[in-house]
Protein backbone atom coordinates (compact mmCIF):
# COMPACT_ATOMS: atom_id res chain seq x y z
CA UNK A 1 0.00 0.00 0.00
CA UNK A 2 1.30 3.82 -0.87
CA UNK A 3 0.49 6.40 1.30
CA UNK A 4 0.36 10.34 1.07
CA UNK A 5 1.01 12.71 3.86
CA UNK A 6 -0.60 16.16 3.19
CA UNK A 7 -2.16 19.29 4.69
CA UNK A 8 -4.32 22.11 3.48
CA UNK A 9 -2.95 25.08 2.28
CA UNK A 10 -4.21 27.56 4.58
CA UNK A 11 -5.90 27.37 8.41
CA UNK A 12 -9.35 28.66 7.15
CA UNK A 13 -9.02 26.22 4.18
CA UNK A 14 -8.45 23.77 6.60
CA UNK A 15 -11.07 24.73 9.03
CA UNK A 16 -13.99 24.81 5.93
CA UNK A 17 -12.20 20.83 4.09
CA UNK A 18 -12.23 20.21 8.05
CA UNK A 19 -16.17 21.06 7.68
CA UNK A 20 -17.06 19.36 4.47
CA UNK A 21 -15.53 15.87 6.05
CA UNK A 22 -18.06 16.27 8.55
CA UNK A 23 -15.28 16.86 11.29
CA UNK A 24 -17.32 19.37 12.84
CA UNK A 25 -15.61 19.41 16.59
CA UNK A 26 -12.13 20.02 14.36
CA UNK A 27 -13.40 22.53 12.25
CA UNK A 28 -15.04 25.01 14.52
CA UNK A 29 -11.53 24.48 17.18
CA UNK A 30 -9.34 27.71 17.30
CA UNK A 31 -5.72 27.39 16.14
CA UNK A 32 -5.16 25.78 19.92
CA UNK A 33 -7.43 22.90 19.22
CA UNK A 34 -5.51 22.35 15.50
CA UNK A 35 -2.34 22.22 16.89
CA UNK A 36 -3.65 19.27 19.29
CA UNK A 37 -5.48 17.55 16.40
CA UNK A 38 -3.98 14.50 15.83
CA UNK A 39 -3.63 13.43 11.98
CA UNK A 40 -6.57 11.44 10.28
CA UNK A 41 -6.77 8.93 7.43
CA UNK A 42 -9.44 10.68 5.24
CA UNK A 43 -9.26 8.56 2.43
CA UNK A 44 -8.31 4.92 0.98
CA UNK A 45 -8.30 4.53 -2.75
CA UNK A 46 -7.49 1.98 -5.82
CA UNK A 47 -5.37 2.59 -8.51
CA UNK A 48 -4.95 0.70 -11.82
CA UNK A 49 -1.80 2.11 -13.56
CA UNK A 50 -1.23 2.19 -17.62
CA UNK A 51 0.10 -1.54 -18.08
CA UNK A 52 -2.93 -2.92 -15.63
CA UNK A 53 -1.32 -2.92 -12.09
CA UNK A 54 -3.70 -1.95 -9.27
CA UNK A 55 -2.07 -0.95 -5.91
CA UNK A 56 -4.11 0.36 -2.74
CA UNK A 57 -3.35 3.71 -0.70
CA UNK A 58 -4.30 5.96 1.10
CA UNK A 59 -4.09 9.97 2.42
CA UNK A 60 -3.35 10.88 5.71
CA UNK A 61 -4.08 14.68 6.74
CA UNK A 62 -1.10 15.70 9.02
CA UNK A 63 -3.48 18.39 10.69
CA UNK A 64 -0.82 21.04 9.89
CA UNK A 65 -1.15 24.10 8.02
CA UNK A 66 1.17 26.48 7.43
CA UNK A 67 0.25 29.35 9.62
CA UNK A 68 1.93 26.47 12.30
CA UNK A 69 5.63 26.85 10.95
CA UNK A 70 6.83 29.35 13.19
CA UNK A 71 5.26 27.09 16.16
CA UNK A 72 8.37 24.76 15.62
CA UNK A 73 7.44 21.93 18.49
CA UNK A 74 3.63 21.81 16.95
CA UNK A 75 5.78 21.51 13.51
CA UNK A 76 7.69 18.26 14.33
CA UNK A 77 4.91 17.06 16.33
CA UNK A 78 2.58 16.96 13.47
CA UNK A 79 5.12 15.33 10.75
CA UNK A 80 6.01 12.79 13.50
CA UNK A 81 2.63 12.06 14.18
CA UNK A 82 1.38 11.49 11.01
CA UNK A 83 3.95 9.24 10.01
CA UNK A 84 3.50 7.06 13.12
CA UNK A 85 -0.28 6.53 11.95
CA UNK A 86 1.16 5.99 8.40
CA UNK A 87 3.16 3.30 9.67
CA UNK A 88 0.55 1.80 12.31
CA UNK A 89 -1.45 1.58 9.24
CA UNK A 90 1.03 -0.64 7.65
CA UNK A 91 1.93 1.18 4.64
CA UNK A 92 4.88 0.11 2.55
CA UNK A 93 5.75 3.26 1.21
CA UNK A 94 4.67 7.20 2.25
CA UNK A 95 5.48 10.69 0.42
CA UNK A 96 5.86 13.50 2.57
CA UNK A 97 3.88 16.09 0.91
CA UNK A 98 3.79 20.20 0.62
CA UNK A 99 5.82 21.57 3.96
CA UNK A 100 6.30 18.28 5.59
CA UNK A 101 9.27 17.21 4.22
CA UNK A 102 10.45 20.86 4.62
CA UNK A 103 9.96 20.22 8.44
CA UNK A 104 11.65 16.59 8.43
CA UNK A 105 14.56 18.17 6.63
CA UNK A 106 15.18 21.40 8.50
CA UNK A 107 14.09 20.64 11.66
CA UNK A 108 16.36 17.36 12.08
CA UNK A 109 13.86 15.12 12.65
CA UNK A 110 16.25 12.51 12.04
CA UNK A 111 16.75 12.41 15.72
CA UNK A 112 13.09 11.53 16.43
CA UNK A 113 12.33 8.05 15.35
CA UNK A 114 10.96 6.60 18.38
CA UNK A 115 7.29 8.14 18.63
CA UNK A 116 5.84 7.13 21.80
CA UNK A 117 5.59 3.11 21.45
CA UNK A 118 6.67 3.18 17.85
CA UNK A 119 9.96 3.38 15.97
CA UNK A 120 9.79 4.90 12.94
CA UNK A 121 11.05 3.25 9.89
CA UNK A 122 12.56 5.90 7.62
CA UNK A 123 12.67 3.06 4.85
CA UNK A 124 9.01 3.59 4.90
CA UNK A 125 9.07 7.29 3.55
CA UNK A 126 9.90 9.34 0.83
CA UNK A 127 10.51 12.84 0.36
CA UNK A 128 9.30 12.27 -3.52
CA UNK A 129 11.99 14.80 -4.50
CA UNK A 130 13.57 12.66 -6.94
CA UNK A 131 10.18 12.42 -9.33
CA UNK A 132 9.75 16.13 -8.61
CA UNK A 133 13.56 16.98 -10.01
CA UNK A 134 12.89 15.03 -12.61
CA UNK A 135 9.45 16.30 -13.57
CA UNK A 136 10.57 19.86 -13.48
CA UNK A 137 13.06 19.23 -15.63
CA UNK A 138 11.19 17.67 -18.73
CA UNK A 139 8.40 20.23 -17.96
CA UNK A 140 11.47 22.75 -18.61
CA UNK A 141 12.68 20.74 -21.48
CA UNK A 142 8.51 19.95 -23.08
CA UNK A 143 7.76 23.74 -22.65
CA UNK A 144 10.60 26.14 -23.33
CA UNK A 145 10.29 25.49 -27.26
CA UNK A 146 6.76 25.85 -27.21
CA UNK A 147 6.95 29.38 -26.90
CA UNK A 148 10.28 30.07 -29.15
CA UNK A 149 12.70 29.05 -26.29
CA UNK A 150 15.90 27.24 -27.73
CA UNK A 151 17.82 25.89 -24.29
CA UNK A 152 20.90 25.34 -26.18
CA UNK A 153 21.26 29.30 -26.55
CA UNK A 154 19.20 29.91 -23.44
CA UNK A 155 20.04 31.07 -20.10
CA UNK A 156 18.03 29.16 -17.31
CA UNK A 157 18.04 30.54 -13.91
CA UNK A 158 17.36 28.15 -11.08
CA UNK A 159 16.07 29.78 -7.75
CA UNK A 160 16.88 27.33 -4.93
CA UNK A 161 19.83 26.22 -6.48
CA UNK A 162 21.50 24.52 -3.76
CA UNK A 163 18.33 22.78 -2.80
CA UNK A 164 17.55 19.45 -2.41
CA UNK A 165 15.36 19.14 -5.72
CA UNK A 166 17.53 22.71 -7.30
CA UNK A 167 20.65 20.91 -7.02
CA UNK A 168 18.98 18.10 -8.82
CA UNK A 169 17.14 20.07 -11.43
CA UNK A 170 21.17 21.58 -11.72
CA UNK A 171 22.70 18.64 -12.70
CA UNK A 172 20.04 17.56 -15.32
CA UNK A 173 20.27 20.41 -17.12
CA UNK A 174 24.43 20.73 -17.39
CA UNK A 175 24.54 17.12 -18.04
CA UNK A 176 21.01 15.73 -20.25
CA UNK A 177 19.45 19.13 -21.13
CA UNK A 178 23.02 21.21 -22.27
CA UNK A 179 21.32 24.71 -21.45
CA UNK A 180 24.36 27.01 -22.68
CA UNK A 181 24.11 28.99 -19.29
CA UNK A 182 22.64 28.00 -15.77
CA UNK A 183 22.40 31.15 -13.63
CA UNK A 184 22.50 29.64 -9.84
CA UNK A 185 20.14 31.52 -7.08
CA UNK A 186 20.24 31.12 -3.35
CA UNK A 187 21.09 33.16 -0.35
CA UNK A 188 24.06 31.52 1.42
CA UNK A 189 27.19 32.07 -0.58
CA UNK A 190 29.09 28.55 0.20
CA UNK A 191 26.80 26.26 -0.69
CA UNK A 192 26.76 27.95 -4.33
CA UNK A 193 30.10 27.89 -4.38
CA UNK A 194 30.34 24.47 -3.52
CA UNK A 195 27.64 23.49 -6.03
CA UNK A 196 29.17 25.84 -8.82
CA UNK A 197 32.31 23.93 -8.17
CA UNK A 198 30.42 19.91 -8.38
CA UNK A 199 28.93 21.36 -11.62
CA UNK A 200 32.14 22.87 -13.22
CA UNK A 201 30.11 25.71 -14.32
CA UNK A 202 26.79 27.97 -13.96
CA UNK A 203 26.85 31.88 -12.86
CA UNK A 204 26.31 32.65 -9.10
CA UNK A 205 23.93 35.90 -9.18
CA UNK A 206 21.26 37.46 -7.03
CA UNK A 207 18.01 37.00 -8.12
CA UNK A 208 17.29 40.65 -9.07
CA UNK A 209 20.19 40.06 -11.32
CA UNK A 210 19.25 36.67 -12.57
CA UNK A 211 15.88 37.59 -13.83
CA UNK A 212 16.41 40.42 -16.25
CA UNK A 213 19.30 37.30 -18.01
CA UNK A 214 16.84 34.40 -17.90
CA UNK A 215 14.65 33.17 -21.00
CA UNK A 216 13.25 30.60 -18.36
CA UNK A 217 12.98 30.30 -14.61
CA UNK A 218 12.89 27.21 -12.28
CA UNK A 219 11.47 28.81 -8.80
CA UNK A 220 12.37 25.61 -6.25
CA UNK A 221 12.39 27.67 -3.34
CA UNK A 222 9.28 28.44 -0.74
CA UNK A 223 9.55 32.36 -1.70
CA UNK A 224 8.16 34.80 0.96
CA UNK A 225 4.61 35.82 0.09
CA UNK A 226 5.54 39.46 0.04
CA UNK A 227 8.39 39.21 -2.85
CA UNK A 228 7.65 42.02 -5.41
CA UNK A 229 8.81 41.29 -9.19
CA UNK A 230 8.84 44.24 -11.87
CA UNK A 231 7.68 41.94 -14.64
CA UNK A 232 8.78 44.59 -17.52
CA UNK A 233 12.80 43.92 -16.29
CA UNK A 234 12.01 40.30 -17.69
CA UNK A 235 13.23 38.40 -21.19
CA UNK A 236 10.09 38.15 -23.83
CA UNK A 237 9.95 35.19 -23.64
CA UNK A 238 10.45 33.86 -20.71
CA UNK A 239 9.01 30.68 -19.17
CA UNK A 240 8.42 30.37 -15.19
CA UNK A 241 8.46 26.85 -13.61
CA UNK A 242 6.70 27.23 -10.52
CA UNK A 243 8.08 24.41 -8.55
CA UNK A 244 8.08 25.76 -5.05
CA UNK A 245 5.25 25.40 -2.63
CA UNK A 246 3.00 27.00 -2.15
CA UNK A 247 2.65 27.66 -6.05
CA UNK A 248 1.66 31.99 -6.37
CA UNK A 249 3.88 32.76 -8.79
CA UNK A 250 0.99 33.44 -10.91
CA UNK A 251 0.00 35.93 -8.99
CA UNK A 252 3.60 38.06 -9.14
CA UNK A 253 4.12 38.30 -13.06
CA UNK A 254 2.02 39.86 -15.99
CA UNK A 255 2.81 40.74 -19.38
CA UNK A 256 2.21 38.64 -22.53
CA UNK A 257 5.63 37.10 -23.08
CA UNK A 258 5.77 36.02 -19.40
CA UNK A 259 4.33 32.19 -19.29
CA UNK A 260 3.98 30.61 -15.63
CA UNK A 261 3.76 27.02 -15.71
CA UNK A 262 2.80 25.00 -12.46
CA UNK A 263 5.81 22.82 -11.77
CA UNK A 264 6.06 19.95 -10.16
CA UNK A 265 2.96 18.45 -11.28
CA UNK A 266 1.83 15.27 -12.77
CA UNK A 267 -1.59 13.86 -14.54
CA UNK A 268 -2.76 10.28 -14.77
CA UNK A 269 -3.22 8.64 -17.97
CA UNK A 270 -7.04 7.79 -15.85
CA UNK A 271 -9.16 9.57 -13.77
CA UNK A 272 -8.87 8.34 -9.88
CA UNK A 273 -11.63 7.53 -7.51
CA UNK A 274 -10.58 10.03 -4.98
CA UNK A 275 -11.28 13.70 -3.53
CA UNK A 276 -7.81 14.32 -1.65
CA UNK A 277 -6.55 16.65 -4.97
CA UNK A 278 -9.30 18.83 -4.26
CA UNK A 279 -7.72 19.56 -0.99
CA UNK A 280 -4.63 20.33 -2.94
CA UNK A 281 -6.63 22.11 -5.04
CA UNK A 282 -5.38 20.52 -8.04
CA UNK A 283 -7.22 22.04 -11.96
CA UNK A 284 -8.31 18.59 -12.55
CA UNK A 285 -8.49 16.63 -9.38
CA UNK A 286 -9.10 13.21 -10.40
CA UNK A 287 -5.94 13.09 -12.58
CA UNK A 288 -3.48 15.84 -11.54
CA UNK A 289 -1.23 15.69 -8.74
CA UNK A 290 1.62 16.53 -7.42
CA UNK A 291 4.91 15.03 -8.34
CA UNK A 292 6.11 14.07 -4.38
CA UNK A 293 3.17 12.02 -4.35
CA UNK A 294 3.39 10.13 -7.53
CA UNK A 295 6.69 8.97 -6.12
CA UNK A 296 4.87 7.08 -3.61
CA UNK A 297 2.31 5.15 -6.16
CA UNK A 298 5.48 4.32 -8.51
CA UNK A 299 7.57 3.12 -5.47
CA UNK A 300 4.60 0.85 -5.33
CA UNK A 301 3.59 0.19 -8.56
CA UNK A 302 7.44 -1.07 -9.01
CA UNK A 303 7.19 -3.22 -5.45
CA UNK A 304 10.32 -0.84 -4.51
CA UNK A 305 9.54 -0.25 -0.93
CA UNK A 306 12.29 2.19 0.23
CA UNK A 307 13.25 5.43 1.35
CA UNK A 308 13.94 6.34 -2.40
CA UNK A 309 14.49 10.17 -1.85
CA UNK A 310 15.59 10.68 1.55
CA UNK A 311 18.79 13.29 2.88
CA UNK A 312 19.83 16.63 1.16
CA UNK A 313 21.37 16.42 -2.33
CA UNK A 314 21.17 12.18 -2.47
CA UNK A 315 19.73 12.97 -5.55
CA UNK A 316 21.92 10.85 -8.84
CA UNK A 317 20.72 11.42 -12.58
CA UNK A 318 20.47 7.66 -12.58
CA UNK A 319 17.61 7.56 -10.13
CA UNK A 320 16.13 10.69 -11.91
CA UNK A 321 16.59 8.13 -14.82
CA UNK A 322 14.54 5.36 -12.98
CA UNK A 323 11.81 7.25 -11.49
CA UNK A 324 11.15 8.95 -14.88
CA UNK A 325 10.80 5.59 -16.83
CA UNK A 326 8.63 4.22 -14.29
CA UNK A 327 6.46 7.54 -14.48
CA UNK A 328 6.07 7.32 -18.19
CA UNK A 329 5.68 3.49 -17.84
CA UNK A 330 2.67 3.60 -15.48
CA UNK A 331 0.66 6.50 -16.93
CA UNK A 332 1.91 10.05 -15.84
CA UNK A 333 2.75 13.02 -17.96
CA UNK A 334 4.03 16.07 -16.95
CA UNK A 335 1.64 19.39 -16.67
CA UNK A 336 1.98 21.61 -19.79
CA UNK A 337 1.11 24.62 -20.78
CA UNK A 338 -2.33 25.15 -22.29
CA UNK A 339 -3.04 23.58 -25.76
CA UNK A 340 -3.78 27.31 -27.41
CA UNK A 341 0.28 27.92 -26.73
CA UNK A 342 0.34 24.43 -28.35
CA UNK A 343 -1.57 25.18 -31.20
CA UNK A 344 -0.35 28.67 -31.59
CA UNK A 345 3.24 27.35 -32.31
CA UNK A 346 2.71 24.53 -34.36
P1 LIG B 1 15.47 22.78 0.25
O1 LIG B 1 15.20 23.36 1.61
O2 LIG B 1 16.39 21.64 0.10
O3 LIG B 1 16.05 23.96 -0.68
C1 LIG B 1 15.55 25.26 -0.69
C2 LIG B 1 16.43 26.10 -1.60
O4 LIG B 1 15.87 27.40 -1.74
C3 LIG B 1 17.85 26.32 -1.08
O5 LIG B 1 18.73 26.43 -2.17
C4 LIG B 1 17.74 27.67 -0.38
O6 LIG B 1 19.03 28.22 -0.25
C5 LIG B 1 16.83 28.40 -1.38
N1 LIG B 1 16.07 29.53 -0.85
C6 LIG B 1 15.23 29.53 0.20
N2 LIG B 1 14.68 30.77 0.34
C7 LIG B 1 15.19 31.53 -0.65
C8 LIG B 1 15.01 32.89 -1.04
N3 LIG B 1 14.22 33.72 -0.34
N4 LIG B 1 15.67 33.36 -2.12
C9 LIG B 1 16.51 32.54 -2.85
N5 LIG B 1 16.71 31.23 -2.52
C10 LIG B 1 16.06 30.75 -1.44
O7 LIG B 1 14.04 22.49 -0.38
P2 LIG B 1 13.62 21.35 -1.43
O8 LIG B 1 14.59 21.31 -2.54
O9 LIG B 1 13.28 20.10 -0.69
O10 LIG B 1 12.23 21.97 -1.96
C11 LIG B 1 12.25 23.17 -2.74
C12 LIG B 1 10.81 23.69 -2.95
O11 LIG B 1 10.05 22.74 -3.68
C13 LIG B 1 10.05 23.93 -1.64
O12 LIG B 1 9.30 25.12 -1.80
C14 LIG B 1 9.14 22.73 -1.57
O13 LIG B 1 7.97 23.00 -0.82
C15 LIG B 1 8.80 22.51 -3.02
N6 LIG B 1 8.34 21.15 -3.34
C16 LIG B 1 7.41 21.05 -4.34
C17 LIG B 1 6.92 19.83 -4.72
C18 LIG B 1 5.93 19.77 -5.84
O14 LIG B 1 5.41 20.76 -6.26
N7 LIG B 1 5.60 18.63 -6.36
C19 LIG B 1 7.37 18.59 -4.07
C20 LIG B 1 8.38 18.79 -3.06
C21 LIG B 1 8.84 20.04 -2.72
P3 LIG B 1 19.35 29.42 0.80
O15 LIG B 1 18.77 28.99 2.12
O16 LIG B 1 20.83 29.53 0.77
O17 LIG B 1 18.68 30.62 0.23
Amino acid sequence: MFGLIGHSTSFDDARRKAMELGYDHIAEGDMDVWCSAPPQLVEHVEVVSAVGKSIEGAYIDSCFVPEMLSRFKTARRKVLNAMELAQKKGINITALGGFTSIIFENFNLLQHQHVRRTTLNWERFTTGNTHTAWVICRQLEINAPLIGIDLKKARVAVVGATGDIGSAVCRWLCERTDVAELLLVARQQQPLLDLQRSLGGGKILTLSEALPQADAVVWVASMPRTLEIDSSKLRNPCLMIDGGYPKNLDTKFSGSGVHVLKGGIVQFFNDIGWNMMQLAEMENPHREMFACFAEAMLLEFENCHTNFSWGRNNITLEKMDFIGEASKRHGFSTLNLKSKIQAAAA
